[in-house]
């Protein structure tokens, strides 16, 4: 028993990409226990994503279709996951630690009796396996050690490149977990944010707004610019506590986390809560008044200037090579 599986995660018929970050840390994973990488997908007529998966390079694609999977509701999916970790001899389990791992990985860590890792960055052979995750927002990183034999891991995706399809196509096989439907639960509704631009934690240009916009209709720019690029906007949150910019745009500790090719933090002072959302990002531009701000610290290139003229003026200028 030293496999490793990965549960996969889609949305609106399209893998996710922090799905293949996990597929990236499940193989190292697997190096250390010599086991293969096994990929179980949950879901309903998404055999474009199951085609998907097969392109990794995984040694096995397991696709539970079935209705029962249409939606994601932890009481269906965390003993489907437990009997999938089973039918694979999984020593791991993993998935990435989204708001949707976060609320899944518990149950199936409890279904199989296992200890579980959240946000792993890393694991190594060390006398045993080995896990590094960050606490204290980011400024204390722990090493730990699971003593179950199956072990559950949220990883952290913005710490492992996306897989890359290897050029061989794995075989997809179907797959009953034979569990019935939940009857203590049932799926109501998903009231799904609609948004022409790419999802956050998928995107290669972020946009964040921060308190020092001073409102909602402020960050207009920041959307303008952020369209400008094909990016995503973001937000610091005193901007969401202040009502400017929506919950589900909060980077941060207690926001969503980050690692972008390209990441501007516009008006934002650089609070380590908000550094542990979107520091790991490739390049961060800082546009901010006060030259004494934090965000400079971590910054690569940064501009000390008034928001309100600065970003009109580099989303003009950018438009123009766009054009
Ligand atoms: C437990 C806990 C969890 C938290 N989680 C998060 C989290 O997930 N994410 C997060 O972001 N924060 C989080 N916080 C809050 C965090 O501590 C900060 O309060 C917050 O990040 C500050 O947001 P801000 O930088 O937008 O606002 P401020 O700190 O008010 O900074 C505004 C900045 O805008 C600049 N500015 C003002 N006017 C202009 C202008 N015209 N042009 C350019 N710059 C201008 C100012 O110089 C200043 O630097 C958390 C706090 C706690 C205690």
């Amino acid at each position: 028993m030293a496999n490793v599986l990965v549960v996969a995660e889609h949305l609106d018929g399209a893998l996710r990409k922090v799905t293949r970050s996990v597929i990236t840390f499940a193989r190292d994973a697997a190096e250390l226990t010599g086991g293969d990488v096994d990929v179980l997908l949950l879901g309903s007529d998404v055999d474009a994503v199951a085609e998907e998966l097969a392109q990794y390079g995984v040694s096995r694609v397991l696709y539970a279709n079935d209705s029962a999977y249409a939606n994601y509701l932890a009481e269906n999916y965390a003993p489907a996951i437990a009997a999938a970790a089973e039918e694979t001899d999984a020593a791991i389990v993993c998935a990435p630690a989204s708001t949707t791992g976060k609320d899944l990985l518990p149950r199936v860590a409890a279904s199989l009796e296992a200890g579980m890792v959240s946000d792993a960055i890393s694991v190594s052979d060390d006398d045993g396996l080995k896990f590094r995750r960050p606490l204290w927002a980011g400024n204390v990183i722990t090493t730990v050690e699971v003593v179950t034999p199956v072990k559950v891991v949220s990883v952290r995706t913005t710490d492992f490149d996306a897989a890359e399809p290897s050029g061989d196509a794995t075989p997809v096989e179907s797959f009953d977990p034979g569990v019935a439907p939940s009857e203590t639960a049932e799926f109501v509704s998903f009231d799904q944010v609609k948004s022409e631009r790419p999802e956050l934690t998928d995107a290669e240009v972020v946009v964040a707004g921060g308190r020092g916009l001073r409102s909602g209709e402020n960050f207009e720019m920041i959307m303008d610019l952020a369209d400008t690029l094909g990016g995503a906007v973001g937000a610091s949150r005193a901007a969401v506590d202040s009502g400017y910019a929506p919950n589900d745009w909060q980077i941060g500790q207690t926001g969503k986390v980050v690692a972008p090719q390209l990441y501007f933090a516009v008006a934002i002072s650089g609070a380590i809560q908000h550094l542990a959302g979107m520091k790991g990002s490739q390049n961060i531009v800082a546009i901010n008044t006060d030259p004494d701000a934090p965000i400079f610290q971590v910054s690569d290139y940064g501009l000390v200037a008034d928001a309100f003229e600065a970003v009109p003026e580099l989303t003009e200028k950018l438009q123009k090579l766009v054009d």
